[in-house]
């Protein structure tokens, strides 16, 4: 009898073990067999990123090192950084100085080079997403995939790698005169951060990758991470900059105010969880501080606080005392 009871439960014990050793098999360490080591970067103003994106590894030569003195625009900016679309943080909407940035020079004109020739399929502003509407910080143009795509002014490659936020394969490049350009969902990038750039080369080939619904260019123009509106200065239909001279104010900025619906309901949702309803309690027989607050789950601190009393006040049956 006792036997038995030794084999089941040996038979128990085996088959509750089942799926450690299940588990155990699983999780066995994948060592990678050709994984290659990037030289990083040992200066200390530059963050270097060493990203797990096999393009980014593909396009980046070994050994490269970048020169802080080869930032563009590193009079505006206050980093330089290879993996965030917005690292400066900065609000641009409250506390901004205007500046004037300048597109073309007097002696050699406008480098400007459209990064896709095809006609834009949808503009700068609202528009239509599922059932409401969102804010589309870019220019959108059609391209087929493996169309190349060319860098819009001279510059250096800030960022290049995949974006999970939407954008997929992306590339951002700082320019010389000091806006920021964004590419978005292309299907192989042909750049590296560091890598200096003239306008007019290709940057990668179009695609569809992130958040698209067909292959595409998405072109943004930023200044100190946050997008503008470009067609304030660049004819995307002639591809040629309307202004030499564009003065960058928070008044370029004013899509990134909330709206008054949104002010509405920020301030909803705050009041949920700041207020709480006031409530009172009659002291009955028998009640004491002590009982009170126990009961409405308060202190005996925050009761003699809320209705101005200490601990000599006595509490007579029918006083009505406020209890949150
Ligand atoms: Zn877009």
């Amino acid at each position: 009898m006792l036997s038995l009871l030794h084999k089941r439960l040996y038979i128990f014990i085996i088959w509750a073990a089942l799926p450690l050793w299940g588990f155990a098999q699983t999780t066995k360490p994948v060592v990678p067999e050709d994984s290659i080591v990037i030289d990083s970067l040992d200066d200390g103003e530059i963050e270097d990123a060493v990203d797990s994106v096999f393009h980014y590894e593909l396009v980046r030569p070994l050994g490269f090192r970048f020169d802080t003195l080869l930032i563009p625009s590193k009079n505006i900016y206050n980093t330089w950084d290879t993996n965030f679309i917005d690292p400066y943080r900065e609000n641009m909407v409250l506390t901004f100085d205007s500046i004037s940035l300048v597109l073309c020079d007097s002696s050699g004109g406008c480098s400007f080079v459209q990064p896709c020739t095809n006609a834009a399929t949808s503009g700068f502003g609202y528009r239509r997403w599922g059932w409401g509407y969102k804010f589309h910080y870019g220019i959108d143009f059609g391209l087929k995939t493996g169309d190349p795509v060319y860098a819009a002014f001279d510059g250096v490659v800030r960022v290049s790698q995949y974006n999970p936020g939407g954008y997929g394969y992306m590339v951002i490049i700082r320019h010389y005169n000091g806006f920021e350009t964004l590419y978005g969902h292309f299907s192989k990038l042909l750049v590296y951060p560091g890598q200096s750039v003239r306008a007019g080369d290709v940057v990668g080939l179009g695609g569809s990758t992130g958040h698209s619904t067909g292959s595409h260019l998405h072109f943004e123009i930023r200044y100190k991470g946050k997008p503008i509106d470009p067609t304030r200065f660049i004819d995307f239909n002639t591809h040629t900059v309307l202004k030499d001279t564009v003065t960058v104010s928070t008044k370029n900025f004013d899509h990134l105010r909330p709206t008054p619906q949104q002010i509405y309901w920020q301030n909803y949702y705050k009041n949920l969880h700041t207020k709480k309803k006031v409530l009172y309690y009659t002291v009955r027989r028998n009640d004491n501080i002590y009982s009170i607050a126990t009961k409405f789950h308060t202190t005996v601190k925050r009761l003699y606080q809320i209705n101005g009393i200490n601990r000599r006040t006595k509490l007579k049956k029918g006083r009505t005392i406020r209890v949150r």
